[in-house]
């Protein structure tokens, strides 16, 4: 299956991804994880990347969709991929488009997840990921590790995003709402949208977005 999935920042895509690429046997491909990657490996994509995130701002689409399109065309992504953070807006959407009708390929489903805004908010000023693994999620108040700063998961350090802070998560918003949210409609027009609630359990979501997945495919 080849799968989008979009959502306001906060809205767990990350973690949802990391499940959901598991039970269905493809590579999660985070954009935000490879561009984190490049930073803490001091690489030229990285340097460029960084004052963008940093401000919450979108990287430019000429660094980014060449990325993208590196790690898709990657020998474990032939027979699927689950894209979180890409694309991010319509011109990204359209290069997604050309080059998986180049490769004969197509979309299967884009995975909406909805969540109000009061809640991302919250949830991203408490959020610590674990620097080893960005699947490792926590939370001050939601999902507190055991022991301060520690990941419960593997015991790696966690830390906040250095864009998690709440001016950069408003700006976060402002570009989901703007450059974002249009994607919603222009795969709506491809008749490709799912749209679940991201509230409650992580394992309820989970099961809603493969319920939802299931029966977009059948
Ligand atoms: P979140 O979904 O919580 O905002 P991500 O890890 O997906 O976090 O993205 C973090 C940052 O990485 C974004 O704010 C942006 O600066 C950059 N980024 C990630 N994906 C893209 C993309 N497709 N196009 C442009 N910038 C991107």
């Amino acid at each position: 299956m080849r799968i989008v999935l979009v959502g306001p920042p906060g809205a767990g895509k990350g973690t949802q991804a990391a499940f959901l690429a598991k039970n269905l046997s493809i590579p999660h491909i985070s954009t935000g994880d490879l561009f984190r990657a490049n930073i803490s490996q001091g690489t030229e994509l990285g340097k460029k990347a960084k004052a963008y995130m940093d401000a919450g701002d979108l990287v430019p689409d000429e660094v980014t969709i060449g990325m993208a399109k590196d790690r898709m065309e990657q020998a474990d992504a032939v027979n699927g991929f689950l894209l979180d953070g890409f694309p991010r807006n319509v011109s990204q959407a359209e290069a997604l488009d050309s080059m998986l009708q180049g490769a004969d390929m197509k979309l299967d489903a884009v995975l909406d997840l909805e969540v109000p805004e009061d809640e991302v908010v919250k949830r991203i000023a408490g959020r610590r990921i674990c620097r080893n693994d960005s699947a490792h999620v926590f939370h001050v108040s939601y999902k507190a590790p055991k022991t301060e700063g520690v990941c419960d998961a593997c015991g790696g350090e966690l830390y906040q995003r250095p864009d998690d802070t709440e001016d950069t998560v408003r700006n976060r918003l402002d570009v989901y709402h703007t450059q974002t949210e249009p994607i919603i409609d222009y795969y709506k027009a491809q008749g490709l949208v799912v749209t679940i609630s991201a509230l409650g359990e992580v394992q309820d979501v989970t099961r809603r977005a493969m319920g939802a997945l299931n029966k977009s495919e059948g």
